[in-house]
This record gives C-alpha cells, structure tokens and sequence, in this order.
C-alpha cells in the first residue's frame, strides 16, 4: 500500500489565469494562488511518477516540480489545453529505449495519432521526436504496483476520463458524471473536481453543480479545479463549505493506494 504524493500543476480553465488580454481583478491579483496554469497533477508513489495530461505549460510545470523522470501519462481527452504540451515529452524519453506510455481513451488515443502523425510518420531521423506508446484502457489496470481506474465522464457530449489512483479521484473536465462512475468514486479520500466558472456551462460543472457532486461523493475533503477567472482564491476559499477548498498550483495532497 505506497503512499501516494499527488502535486496540482495547473489549476487553471483553457485559457489559465491571468488570461491574455485580461484586466479583471483576478488577473490583475498579486496572489500567487490567482495565477493558473492548465489542469494537470503529478502523481508519484515508491519509484514511479505519472502525470495526468500535458498541457500548453507542461514543460514549465515539470521544471517547477522538480520532476527529472516520468514513467506514463494518463489523458483525459484530447482539448488543446490538455495535449498541446505533448512534443515536450520527448526530453524524458532521450536515452530510452521504449516509449513512454500514454494510457487514455480509444477515442482520445485515435485522436492523437492522428493531431500528431508527424511522431509516428516521421520522414527523417533528427530534431527528435517523443518516444511514447498509445495504450487505450477501458477497464482498471495497474500501475507501478498501484491499481488506476479510468473514470468515464460526459465533458458536453464527450465521453472522457477522470482518473481514480487509490483513494484520490481526479476529474478535470465534467458535465455529468453517470451513476456508474459515482459507483467506482465510492470511498474516496480526496476528490479533485471541475468548477469553471460561476455560471452554468455547457460542457463543465460550474461552481453550484461542483459543490453537489462533490457532496455526492462525500470525499474527506474535495479541491476545485480547471477554475477560470471568475474566482479570486481568497474569496472561494471563504465562502465554500468545510470539506470543499479551491486548489492552486503548488499544492501538494496525499492519499493511500488499495
Ligand atoms: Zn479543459
Ligand atoms: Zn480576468
Ligand atoms: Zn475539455
């Protein structure tokens, strides 16, 4: 039963916060836990360490983690705020000799091989290209020793994955969980869930639809995420109930593996 380490990277909508061209108070705020980058985490357990997704920032959050090694990446789908990081998973493949594992859905994986033909399709050795490994999952599998579900969620009308690693759920991007994914979150310890915004979304929990799934769920205690502008830290953190908290980039939760 590893303990399991999980880092937020980014905690930030598509657009991370400050927003380009944006002057609301929350781009404008001088607390660090107003600046958000995509939504990501980095697990690590024992020797392994496994990160969900690589967004547009991926490499500025790996350096900031202090991370020098990877041995899989989960994805959750394949929206640009997701994936645009991909290429810069080459640096932890120089020197490998198999690919890293890219573990996601069949159709978030297919999309991938197609958005980035140019890594299977390569006409020419040289400039480098990431050595990695698609892996579509249906069903739990294990990791480094530890089991990992893929949690099926409805992002509008995709269906995506959130990720359940032991006693930590993470779903970054959600509309609508369906009962029987609430089913596989039963007994998780920490939830880390969308709100991406105030108002209701098409595509996304907003803060009210976050706040009655998290209840759903009853987790010990459940970080919001994938927060847009609308938010300022300290305000949310003020007025969300106990056991509900905004996450921020930097903060570092841990669980327990079954
Ligand atoms: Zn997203
Ligand atoms: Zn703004
Ligand atoms: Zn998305």
């Amino acid at each position: 039963m590893p303990d399991i380490e999980l880092t937020i990277l980014g905690s930030g909508t598509s657009t991370g916060v400050p927003m380009l061209a944006c002057q609301c108070p929350t781009c404008l705020s001088t607390d660090p836990r107003d600046h958000r980058m995509r939504s990501s985490v980095l697990l690590r357990w024992n020797e392994t360490a496994v990160v969900i997704d690589t967004t547009p920032e991926f490499r500025l959050q790996l350096l900031r983690a202090e991370q020098r090694s990877l041995d899989a990446v989960l994805l959750t789908h394949n929206h640009a705020d997701h994936i645009h990081g991909f290429d810069d998973l080459r640096a932890f493949t120089f020197g490998r000799d198999r690919g890293i594992p890219v573990f996601g859905h069949p159709e978030t994986l297919r999309w991938m091989r197609e958005h980035f033909r140019y890594i299977w399709e390569a006409k020419q050795i040289g400039g480098g290209l990431p050595k990695v490994e698609l892996r579509p999952v249906e069903a739990p599998f294990s990791l480094g020793g530890v089991h990992v579900v893929p949690i099926l969620v409805k992002h509008g009308i995709l269906d995506i994955y959130g990720y359940r690693i032991g006693d930590i759920a993470y779903i970054s991007d959600v509309s609508h969980i369906p009962e029987s994914s609430f089913a596989l979150l039963k007994g998780v310890r920490t939830l880390i869930l969308d709100a991406v915004r105030r108002r209701p979304h098409a595509t996304h929990f907003h803060l009210d639809a976050a706040v009655a799934a998290a209840r759903r769920v009853q987790a010990d205690q459940t970080y919001l995420t994938h927060l847009n502008h609308d938010f300022l830290h300290g305000d949310l953190a003020a007025e969300l109930p106990p056991g509900i908290a905004p996450a921020y980039d930097g903060l570092v939760l841990h669980g327990t593996s079954d």
